[in-house]
């Protein structure tokens, strides 16, 4: 319930909002729209984050408060809202000697319910839905700055308002939102629109080596470390390149495995009826049922490919 959240709202002074780690579209779109809330609501609030982001959402308001300097609650803290993410081992926060109340707002099937209070909507198609709401419930009025981190949230979880999880209410949420004045062709242009040269090199290096596996319904990407020495590019964010492999007519879903310091990770997209949520658990990830990923670790890539396409093969039968 909202008023459960806003009445420990009520009750603290000192408010700190954070997300999933490697925060994308909604999760900083949610938190930075929470933040303007918040403070305009009359709290004072601030954004934890070991993260830094990433370029193409560095236009958001209020996102240069992001430094990745604060990565635990500040003294006299009396909450820590956690926005986007299902998994307290996910949170882009150090809360382990955190004593205060935690609220837990989300959109994921896979939620742990780690929170004081669980605000978890499935069938919102991004956080910032349940957000909207929420602020408009505090009577906070929506101006552009709230307006574009919203509209941005609901963008990039919808995959510009095409993937399934695109309903009445996110048109509805868009609509308000352009109605009140938002250039909305602006944030296409600057979400998606917004690419070095370097980095669509890569994405060509990228769909070179992708390859047809489970019978050609999976197409398989890989980015590996050799692929970004030569492009000289550092990818945060592989969600557009991912996308890609559904484009391809008869596919089922796309892999893309990416080799980093800290193992393989795996991202997951589903094109029709695959659940790609249960092969990102079975790995100790998660996510939803058209979109999820996890971490392998200790694998090279070349294994964790096998073991994927093991799990895939399985799950196509
Ligand atoms: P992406 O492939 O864009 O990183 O993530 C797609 C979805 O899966 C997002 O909803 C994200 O939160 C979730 N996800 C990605 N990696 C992990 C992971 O390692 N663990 C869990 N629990 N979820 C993940
Ligand atoms: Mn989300």
């Amino acid at each position: 319930m909202f008023k459960d959240i806003k009445d420990i709202i009520d009750s603290s002074k000192k408010i700190a909002i954070t997300y999933h780690v490697s925060p994308d579209g909604d999760a900083l779109g949610s938190a930075l729209a929470l933040l303007q809330g918040i403070r305009i609501y009359g709290k004072e609030a601030y954004v934890i984050s070991k993260d830094i982001i990433g370029d193409n959402l560095g236009f958001l308001p209020y996102s240069s408060e992001i430094t990745g300097e604060i990565t635990k609650p500040v003294e006299k803290t009396d909450c820590v809202i956690v926005v986007d993410c299902g998994n307290y081992e996910r949170i882009s926060a150090d809360l382990e000697s955190f004593k205060g109340n935690i609220i837990n707002i989300d959109h994921h099937l896979s939620n742990d319910r780690y929170g004081n209070i669980n605000f978890i909507n499935v069938k919102a198609a991004a956080t910032a839905e349940i957000i909207y709401e929420f602020l408009l419930s505090l009577n906070v009025e929506i101006n552009n700055d709230i307006a574009t981190c919203i509209y941005t949230a609901l963008m990039t979880d919808t995959g510009s308002y095409r993937y399934s999880n695109t309903t009445k209410v996110t048109h509805y949420i868009a609509g308000d939102l352009i109605e009140s004045g938002l250039n909305h062709e602006e944030i296409h242009k600057k979400v998606f629109d917004n690419k070095s040269y370097e980095k669509l090199k890569l994405i060509g290096l990228v769909l070179n080596k992708m390859e047809l596996v489970c019978n050609s319904k999976i197409a398989l990407m890989q980015v590996t470390e050799e692929m970004i020495e030569e492009s000289k590019v550092n990818i945060k964010d592989s969600s557009d390149i991912i996308s890609m492999g559904n484009q391809i007519k008869g596919i089922e879903g796309s892999v893309l495995l990416k080799e980093s310091d800290i193992g393989i990770k795996v991202s997951l997209r589903s094109k029709n009826d695959l659940d790609v949520r249960k092969i990102a658990e079975s790995l100790g990830g998660g996510g939803h049922t058209k979109a999820s990923g996890a971490l392998i670790k200790d694998k090279t890539i070349k294994e964790a490919k096998e073991i994927i396409v093991r799990l895939l093969e399985k799950e196509l039968i």
